[in-house]
């Protein structure tokens, strides 16, 4: 059973509302707050949740997500269901369903090295109006010469989000993947790319090689949230080896919410 928690919320009055509500009967029911909490409760919307795993992240954290807006993936309980949801966290143990997260390695022209977790996407791209140029390479070997205007790099989970306005595959949030997408890329006789999206598997590398640059023409985003790298020389993603974990109190019916979000006619 879940010991500790935290809560997240979007900071708007109803979802505010449900987190003082909840924090009082978990706090009731014998729960304490941690910085490593066994459980992060998100009240809002998946944006709500991105910053909970920014926050919170820990291998052995769960995550469960309520939705005071539309249902989205991750927050996947209504505010219709936020007494049922409450009761379950105190009186069941949940299933936890892990799902890949991606890792990124920057390498910067100074040296210096940053490494990052993503739970959506990592988007590389140009800063300006003008294009990013750079090589891509998969496991070490050259495999295109990009130019235009980026590319982003998307998790499972994340094939909903941005990845899929780019028009990106939905991928299953367990398969151990990432999806490689182009953003308007040029195509000539000098820069030439396969202008698909490309799913690499678990153990599989991207590097994406820049030429020598020294301006600050390379904007860098991480599940929504801008990064300031200066000059960056070489970047590695891969699959990560941690994952996240979500708590299911019920299972999730993955289709059936890409159903309801991508076709059903309101
Ligand atoms: P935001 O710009 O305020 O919200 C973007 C939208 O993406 C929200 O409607 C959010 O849902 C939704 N979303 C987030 N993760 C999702 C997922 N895994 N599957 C389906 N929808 C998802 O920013 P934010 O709320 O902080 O979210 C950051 C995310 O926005 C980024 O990770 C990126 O994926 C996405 N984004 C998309 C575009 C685009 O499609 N052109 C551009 C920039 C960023 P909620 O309303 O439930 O929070």
């Amino acid at each position: 059973m879940v010991k500790t928690f935290q809560i997240i919320d979007r900071g708007d009055p109803k979802s505010r509302e449900i987190a003082e509500r909840y924090k009082k009967s978990l706090l009731k029911g014998g729960l304490t707050i941690s910085q490593t909490p066994d459980l992060v409760i998100s009240i809002g919307g998946d944006g709500t949740m991105l910053k909970g795993f920014r926050d919170f992240y820990n291998p052995s954290t769960a995550f469960v997500g309520l939705h005071t807006g539309t249902l989205g993936f991750y927050a996947d309980w209504s505010k219709n269901e936020s007494e049922l949801l409450l009761k379950s966290i105190l009186q069941e143990q949940p299933q936890l369903e892990k799902c890949p997260l991606i890792k990124g390695e920057f390498k910067l022209q100074s040296g210096e090295k940053k490494e990052y977790l993503a739970m959506n996407e990592i988007v590389i791209k140009s800063k300006s109006i003008s294009t990013m140029i750079l090589d891509v390479k998969i496991n070490g070997e050259k495999f295109e010469s990009f130019r235009g205007d980026g590319i982003l790099i998307s998790t499972p989970s994340g094939s909903t989000a941005y990845s899929h306005s780019l028009w990106g595959s939905v991928i299953h949030p367990t398969i151990e993947a990432m999806q490689v997408i182009e953003m308007a890329s040029i195509n000539n006789s000098v820069f030439r790319t396969l202008n698909r999206s490309l799913v690499l598997p678990k153990n599989q590398q991207l590097m994406l090689d820049f030429p020598e640059h020294d301006d600050d023409s390379i904007i860098v985003g991480i599940d929504g949230k801008e990064y300031p790298l200066n000059k960056i020389q070489a970047v590695n993603i891969s699959v990560a080896e941690e994952k996240i974990n979500f708590a299911r109190y019920r299972t999730f019916p993955f289709w059936k919410r890409v159903m309801e979000k991508f076709l059903k006619e309101y």
